[in-house]
């Protein structure tokens, strides 16, 4: 980690404020579910700098195990390839690790875990030993025919996270990051064929999920086949109720 001394001012004041914005936020702690291409990972920046919390995507640190080869990745690689679930006790190990970081303080958003019932109620074990619970599970409700065209149009620029789509939300200059300049990559799994695996995965394995939820009376349903910016605005009101 470098110095603070070598930190630019600019750099320390602007966090600064941050945490000054950020001590008045109420603790949430938030579910994001939804099939691929619903548009979690579009939202779940938003949700994170107007509540000030950790944003953690189970499939963005399971892509990042398999690049860089670790045991975890080496176990995960062939589920993720076929569009299958990988085993509840690989992630929910990795989010017990995850929710320990201190940007995680104020609360955090799950993004696509729990995806089965049982990560759940694990879930809810390791909140419970905290004195915590899930706040509220946000359901990304769409209709599979839109997916298709949303996943296998969509190219990322994988260090940000940020998502582009050839027809929806085309780069300046194709295959390349707006604000880096550096290669924007495909999902091997954004294809049609893989698509139809985790869509399965989806409707058998992580529906029961969101019923697991409505019977705590925490969900609440979103449009998600709205535009962005309209999608923004329910989970806004949704969030500050
Ligand atoms: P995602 O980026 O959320 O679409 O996840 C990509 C892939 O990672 C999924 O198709 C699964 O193989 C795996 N994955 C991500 N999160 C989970 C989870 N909570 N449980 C099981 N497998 C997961």
């Amino acid at each position: 980690m470098a110095s603070l001394e070598d930190v630019p001012s600019e750099t320390i004041m602007s966090e600064l404020l941050r945490r000054l914005r950020c001590s008045t936020k109420p603790d949430k702690r938030l579910i994001l579910i939804g099939p691929p291409g619903s548009g979690k990972g579009t939202q779940s920046p938003i949700i994170k700098d107007e509540y000030c919390l950790c944003h953690l995507a189970t499939g963005d640190m399971l892509r990042a195990a398999v690049s860089s080869k670790t045991p975890l990745g080496i176990k995960a690689k062939e589920a993720m390839d076929q569009g299958a679930l990988v085993s509840d006790d690989l992630v929910v190990g990795i989010i017990d690790e995850a929710m320990k970081k201190p940007s995680c303080q104020k609360g955090f958003i799950l993004d696509g875990f729990p995806r089965t019932v049982a990560q759940a109620e694990k879930l809810d074990e390791m909140l419970k030993k905290q004195g915590v619970k899930v706040d509220k599970v946000l359901n990304f409700a769409i209709d599979d025919a839109i997916l298709e065209e949303r996943i296998t149009g969509r190219w990322i620029h994988p260090s940000s996270g940020r998502t582009y789509h050839t027809k929806f939300a085309p780069p300046k200059v194709p295959g390349v990051d707006d604000v880096t300049g550096e290669p924007l990559i495909q999902r091997k799994d954004d294809t049609a064929a893989v698509l139809k695996s985790r869509l399965q995965a989806f409707h058998s394995q992580t529906e029961p999920v969101i019923n697991y939820y409505s019977k705590k009376g925490i969900v609440a349903s979103l449009h998600a086949e709205k535009q962005p910016k309209d999608v923004t605005e329910e989970v806004q009101k949704v969030l500050s109720s």
